[in-house]
């Protein structure tokens, strides 16, 4: 039976090297057409299929034992073919604000970090999207590590699974809420307002966003980062609101507008400088798309997907990109986009030659943006003391020499 050639097919673009060390191929990150193939492969019932979804993303079941709806020999059937086995996890740290860090590790021992903030009534993961990444940001630790391969679809999901499983929140997806939201995605936006501000299903959840804000360039990693993002928002899966599940970008303009058309999910672009000069330095990738592409691709993406508004990152470097100048071009630049900045306080790490913008200096440029209309959160640092905060993930996992790594 050719089962790891269908589930395998989600990886198809992948550095599959994980799959191939796995033992079984799994069925996490399979879609539900290939999971309804898959069944009929097997000489199984198609009804099958939509059984298991329901185990896999509103159960959150690790085991096909526990699945009491399947019969015995079909659970049997399933375990010996295929496997829906987390991945490991070598380190597990609590901050002392209740930011948890996991350092995952997967079947060919490379390892990612995801990060849990709880801010209530919010619970926000922060997950890769790759090992490393090939960008150089001068200000990311991520940027110091080799880019070692990309995640598949089937790895960025278990990241959220196993957030599920250890933070006990399984249980609270039911039918209703998915019928929630789905009409969520698609109300005025008054009426998402009101359901943004959460039903009393949803107040229980300790999970209600998703930010590819992890290691990695989620926009290097396409295809599977598009499955993954379906997989998240599909309304008899894990349910989440395409509003509540966020992409950020340091900038692959050519891949921004099929990212709203293929997925709807909100977009964060990091942009940390207003001129190119300082942006080719900063944020290299700017060499490539310069700053006015890719703003024109942000205008692209509201039309695509209206009534959203684009996060624009900034992160605050002492002395660089933080004069009450740079945030009046900055308001400049953004006219017409609808957007919110979110001023980010630089975190340090080993090494890092930045030192963070003083409260003052960072007031007086949310000042100009709030003057001008544009919302401009500051961004609470959380998890500084396990080394989670934003730009401070970096795994041991180094590329071997030689060894090539697939863009897709
Ligand atoms: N590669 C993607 C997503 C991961 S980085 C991107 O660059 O958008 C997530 C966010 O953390 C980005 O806005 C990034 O610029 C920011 N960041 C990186 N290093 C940081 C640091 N040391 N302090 C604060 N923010 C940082
Ligand atoms: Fe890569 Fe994003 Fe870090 Fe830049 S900021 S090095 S794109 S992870």
């Amino acid at each position: 039976m050719n089962t790891a050639a269908i589930i395998t097919k989600t990886a198809e673009q992948a550095d599959n090297t994980a799959e191939l060390m796995a033992e079984k191929p799994s069925l996490i990150g399979a879609s539900l057409p290939e999971l309804t193939d898959l069944m009929a492969t097997m000489g199984l019932e198609r009804f099958r299929a939509k059984q298991l979804w329901g185990w896999l993303y509103n159960k959150g079941v690790t085991d096909f034992s526990a699945m009491h709806t399947i019969n015995k020999p079909t659970q049997q059937l399933l375990a010996q073919h295929v496997s829906i086995a987390r991945a490991g996890v070598s380190k597990n740290a609590v901050s002392f604000d209740n930011t948890r860090k996991w350092l995952v590790k997967f079947a060919d021992g490379r390892e990612v970090e995801t990060v849990y903030i709880p801010d209530a009534p919010r619970g926000t993961l922060c997950i890769s999207s790759q090992v490393g990444c090939t960008l150089a940001c001068t200000f990311c630790h991520t940027g110091t590590q080799n880019l070692v391969r990309n995640l598949t679809a089937s790895e960025i999901i278990t990241q959220v699974l196993m957030a599920k499983d250890d933070l006990h929140d399984w249980g609270s997806t039911s039918s209703a809420e998915a019928t929630k939201t789905r009409s969520a995605d698609r109300a005025s936006p008054e009426r998402r307002a009101g359901q943004d501000r959460m039903s009393s299903a949803e107040a229980t959840k300790k999970l209600t966003n998703i930010v590819f804000m992890g290691m990695g360039e989620p926009l290097f990693n396409f295809e599977h980062v598009v499955r993954a993002c379906n997989l998240l928002t599909d309304p008899d899966g894990l349910a989440f609101s395409k509003r509540k599940v966020t992409v950020s970008t340091s900038g692959v303009v050519p891949k921004i507008r099929e990212l709203g058309e293929r997925t709807g999910v909100n977009l964060a672009v990091s942009l940390h400088a207003v001129r190119d000069d300082l942006r080719n330095e900063i944020v290299p990738i700017n060499r490539k798309y310069p700053i006015a592409e890719l703003l024109d691709a942000c205008r692209d993406y509201v039309k695509i997907v209206p009534s959203r508004r684009i996060m624009f990152e900034y992160v605050m470097l002492d002395g660089v990109n933080d004069s009450v100048e740079d945030a009046r071009a900055l308001v400049k630049l953004l006219k017409g986009i609808p957007s919110k900045v979110n001023l980010i306080p630089f975190n340090p790490w080993p090494g890092s030659p930045y030192t963070c913008s003083s409260n003052n200096r960072i007031h007086a440029f949310g000042r100009e943006l709030i003057a001008a209309g544009i919302a401009s959160p500051i961004r609470k640092t959380r998890g500084q003391d396990i080394m989670a905060a934003c730009g401070q993930l970096k795994s041991a996992s180094e590329r071997k020499k030689g060894e090539k790594v697939k863009r897709v």
